[in-house]
């Protein structure tokens, strides 16, 4: 066990557990293991949360989004617009549907697509474009449902990294057609397992999702399968999981928000660069990522002191060997950022004293660097 884990689940847990075991306990004397009525007790809360109508609780964050897409009718012969540097299931959603990802190139400040670039990538087979809120930080909601709007594309949120962001008022998740959450262990908001949610605000798609992701069944009749679909449903046990959590949620990014400002503090006139959201812009903050020209070697160094890091992400998705046959372009961006990103250890229960370790020895490693340079 590193000294500062990368993150840790363990004080969250804590917190949770005794409500929990009672949920559970009351599962087991009950039976309903799938769906049922902790799941829609879920599904209620979460979707208030998200200011949305509809919460459709499913089996991980891959399949929201691929469910999303198949929902819309998208498929075999359209494009949808993928920035190329999120995680590798943006795009495999798309593939999963039978659609094509389109990569696009993020801004360099962000590292998150924006509507130029999104337009610019346009084409006479788009149908979509996701954006995807990266390291809870969220992408420009106004301009890229203009665009979407200006091409008649759906817009599509991947909200995985942003459970309670925001941007200039409105929720992660509130601004598209409908948003994808996942409930990845990992995740601001995290199951004991996999999990992941469909938010719209509109009826019609958040039943034919619904179906789709309950092996295509009508909702009047449960022996008649009125599309093919796929079994992705929620676990009650992870429901409870997810209700309890999520009442902590709003203290929990509050108290990573507090572990950011220390660092940003701490890390003031330090040689290295931090990733920040845009103004207008209140971010979950799943991720705190640094930018230095020596990350292998600060990584390396911060390893050696007992200091974990992530790296998110080394690739871009074009460049992943399973991607790079739907790669057509280069993207200089988001190619600099991958050899340059660095994670900081983030989670919501970290000290003060936890961040003062990981800067002093950010600094030392830096140093260490200019000075082997100079050398
Ligand atoms: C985690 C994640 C997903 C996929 O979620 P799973 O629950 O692991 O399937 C999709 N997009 C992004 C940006 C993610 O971080």
């Amino acid at each position: 066990m590193p000294e500062i884990p990368f993150s840790t689940l363990a004080p969250t847990t804590a917190e949770v557990r005794a409500e929990v075991e009672a949920g559970w306990r009351r599962i087991l004397d009950g039976g309903s293991y799938v769906g049922g009525v902790e799941v829609d007790r879920f599904e209620h809360s979460f979707a208030g949360f998200c200011d949305r109508r509809h919460a459709v609780g499913v089996a991980n964050g891959t399949d929201a989004l691929h469910l999303i897409l198949r929902g819309l009718g998208i498929g075999p012969g359209d494009e949808v617009l993928v920035p190329a540097n999120t995680f590798i299931a943006t795009a495999e959603a798309v593939l999963l549907a039978g659609a094509r990802p389109r990569f696009v190139d993020v801004d360099p400040r962000t590292l998150l697509m924006s509507a130029q670039a999104a337009a610019d990538a346009v084409t006479p087979a788009t149908a979509a474009v996701i954006a995807v809120h990266l390291y809870g930080h969220v992408a420009d909601l106004g301009g890229l449902r203009e665009v979407a709007h200006r091409f008649g594309l759906a817009f599509v949120e991947d909200a995985a990294q942003a459970h309670g962001a925001s941007r200039d008022g409105t929720a992660a998740g509130a601004a598209g057609v409908a948003a994808a959450f996942s409930f990845y262990p990992g995740k601001n908001l995290g199951a004991f397992g996999d999990g992941g949610a469909v938010v719209t605000d509109d009826a019609a798609l958040a039943d034919r999702v619904r179906s789709l992701a309950n092996h295509g069944r009508s909702e009047v009749d449960r022996y008649i399968h009125e599309r093919v679909g796929m079994n992705s449903r929620l676990d009650a046990l992870q429901a409870v999981v997810l209700s309890a959590k999520l009442r902590h949620l709003p203290a929990w990014t509050a108290a990573r928000r507090t572990v950011v400002d220390a660092y940003r503090e701490q890390l003031r006139d330090a040689p290295l660069r931090l990733v920040e959201p845009e103004p207008g812009v209140v971010s979950a903050w799943h991720l705190l990522v640094a930018r230095t020209s020596s990350r292998d070697h600060v990584r390396r160094e911060l390893a050696a002191s007992g200091i974990e890091t992530g790296i998110h992400y080394p690739l871009p998705c074009p460049a992943q060997p399973a991607f790079r046959q739907w790669s057509d372009g280069s993207f200089p961006v988001a190619t600099a950022a991958a050899a340059e990103v660095l994670s900081l250890p983030l989670h919501p229960h970290m000290t003060s004293g936890d961040v003062a370790t990981v800067c002093a020895g950010l600094r030392a490693a830096l140093a260490s660097e200019d000075a082997g340079a100079r050398a």
